[in-house]
């Protein structure tokens, strides 16, 4: 389905839970927030009818986010039904990593197609401190456990913050020796921004992709590596990322840029958050209630809404200082 833009919309991102096991500086208070009520959040089954919808109004890919997309009880069956949609291509999961060696297997066994890993540094303090709960070698036994259960192309996403300064060159050496697709996000203004104290977003914490290229093409040079070079094959994926890689080199190294280049003129995608709002935009606090719809409505009414929804997608993002919710109750 186009929107008013005349953009296709083909890829919806599904919140499964506003809840964690981390909590990441940037993404959570330290307390967490208040949880929804079990009431308040779409049901198993209400997920897999939104999603029917979405594929019959041309959706075709599903990514399943949150929060912690893991520890929603009964994952693995909602991707086998999301799975058995007449029209889905591709279903994907974003998702801290923790619990993938539980259930790695089991949800390729029920149709998950791929995953992306967050993992912000390979230090493993810092990793204690951005999560600030968890542990390095919890998240490098997910990145094992989707290759083992080949939920490929395994990308790892990592959020560049300076006040983290994280070894970029670290992370993009990953890619020389294995399949591996990393990821560089500048960091976004969503939630409330509180400035770069580690509890909130800072202007000053962004970092654009080109700095972060330059930074590792620097440093990759002093250690006698070559630059990297545009990745002519890019992995599988319905994303903004533009792809490089080191010459001869299995993975690639990527760049999102939502904060120095938005990409809005490509926008391809609508969100659903896990209390039920369809939101049209990651970074406008509009929102239409496709729950209530569904559940006061029934289906017509829910498509009607869905609809709505990309009907009412803006031109472009004109946000730059936060959202309302922050990125685990919209779903990143
Ligand atoms: N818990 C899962 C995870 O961490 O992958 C899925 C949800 S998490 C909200 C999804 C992604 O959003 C993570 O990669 C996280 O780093 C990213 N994210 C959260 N806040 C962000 C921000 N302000 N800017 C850029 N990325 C952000
Ligand atoms: Fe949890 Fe993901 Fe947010 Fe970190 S980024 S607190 S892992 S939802």
């Amino acid at each position: 389905m186009k929107d008013s833009y005349g953009r296709t919309i083909d890829y919806l991102r599904i919140s499964v839970t506003d809840r964690c096991n981390f909590r990441c500086i940037y993404c959570m208070p330290a307390d967490g927030v208040e949880s929804m009520s079990p009431a308040s959040i779409l049901r198993g089954h209400e997920i897999v009818t939104i999603a029917r919808i979405a594929a019959e109004c041309g959706v075709k890919h599903i990514r399943l986010t949150g929060g912690e997309p893991l520890v929603r009880k009964g994952m693995v069956s909602n991707v086998r039904e999301i799975a058995a949609i007449p029209g889905i291509e591709d279903i994907s999961l974003t998702t801290n990593g923790v619990l993938l060696p539980k259930f790695a297997k089991a949800l390729k066994e029920a149709g998950l197609n791929r995953v992306n890993i967050s993992l912000d540094t390979l230090d493993p303090d810092k990793f204690t401190f951005v999560t600030r709960c968890g542990q390095l070698q919890s998240a490098l036994d997910g990145i094992e456990a989707a290759f083992e259960a080949g939920l490929e192309p395994v990308k790892v996403n990592a959020v560049a913050i300076r006040s983290l300064d994280q070894d970029f060159l670290q992370f993009a050496k990953m890619t020389i020796d294995r399949p591996l697709h990393m990821r560089f996000i500048e960091y976004m203004p969503v939630g409330e921004s509180s400035g770069s104290d580690g509890s909130g977003w800072g202007e000053k914490d962004v970092i654009s992709c080109e700095e972060m290229r330059q930074i590792i093409n620097e440093r990759a040079v002093a250690e006698g590596l070559p630059p990297l070079e545009v990745a002519e094959d890019k992995p599988k994926g319905w994303g903004p990322a533009r792809y490089w890689k080191f010459p001869g080199a299995q993975g690639t190294v990527g760049f999102i840029s939502p904060v120095s280049n938005h990409f809005c003129s490509e926008c391809n995608r609508v969100r659903l958050s896990a209390d039920g709002k369809m939101r049209t935009c990651l970074f406008s606090d509009d929102e239409l209630d496709i729950m209530t719809a569904l559940r006061e409505g029934g289906e017509e009414a829910a498509r009607a809404v869905f609809e709505q929804a990309i009907g009412a997608k803006p031109k472009e993002n004109e946000n730059t200082i936060g959202t309302k919710r922050k990125m685990s109750q919209i779903g990143g």
